[in-house]
């Protein structure tokens, strides 16, 4: 009811959780250190994680154009998609979210890019039969080191809606 940053905030306020911010994961935790913890719960990349040994993951990213324009509002909802009409294929308008009142509206035009290491985001894995053949031998060298456990949207290469994402997690642990 109070969002995911309440949610999150109070999970992490348990006594046994010590939180580092801007760090980076790979620089305390590689395929060689692994040794040194009893386990490891890892949610990037499971092929950045193994230096990308048996190639890249295949994605699809996103570029949004942002665009601040003088109307109060500049479409009947929050998101509009354009599935074959433009090269964007949705146009946010982010005050319907919260309800906000402004002369002012701000707009995203999201268009479809594919990912690139290094210019843009992992957003829709691009799921085939290589591309799960690729990932499986990202597991198999997961599982041949043993206390390191690929979670979440990266760690599993699936597309997971939040909801998902917690109860993988959830299913996880119950085991
Ligand atoms: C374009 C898009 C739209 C979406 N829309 C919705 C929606 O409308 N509703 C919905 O329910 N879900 C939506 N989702 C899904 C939602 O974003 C995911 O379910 C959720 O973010 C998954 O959580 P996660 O922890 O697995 O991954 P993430 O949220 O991606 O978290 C992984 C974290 O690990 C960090 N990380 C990665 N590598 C390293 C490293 N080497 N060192 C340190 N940190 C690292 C990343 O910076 C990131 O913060 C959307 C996803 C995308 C891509």
């Amino acid at each position: 009811m109070q969002g995911y940053t309440q949610l999150i905030e109070k999970m992490l306020d348990a006594p046994n959780i010590e939180v580092q911010l801007d760090c980076e994961a790979l620089c305390v935790v590689t395929p060689d250190t692994c040794g040194k913890f009893k386990k490891i719960f890892h949610t990037g990349p499971i092929d950045e994680f193994f230096g990308y040994k048996y190639g890249t993951l295949p994605y699809r990213s996103l570029k949004f154009e942002t665009q601040v324009l003088d109307t109060e509002y500049y479409q009947n909802n929050s998101v509009i998609n354009y599935p074959c009409n433009y090269d964007f294929t949705r146009i946010h308008e982010f005050k319907y979210y919260l309800n906000e009142k402004s002369p002012k509206t701000v707009i995203a035009r999201e268009y479809p890019e594919k990912f690139e290491i290094g210019k843009n985001d992992r957003y829709y894995p691009e799921i085939s039969s290589e591309s799960l053949s690729l990932y499986d031998k990202y597991v198999q060298s997961a599982k041949s080191i043993g206390n390191i456990f690929f979670l979440g949207r990266l760690g599993s290469y699936k597309y997971l809606d939040m909801d998902k994402a917690v109860e993988q997690a959830i299913a996880f642990l119950g085991k």
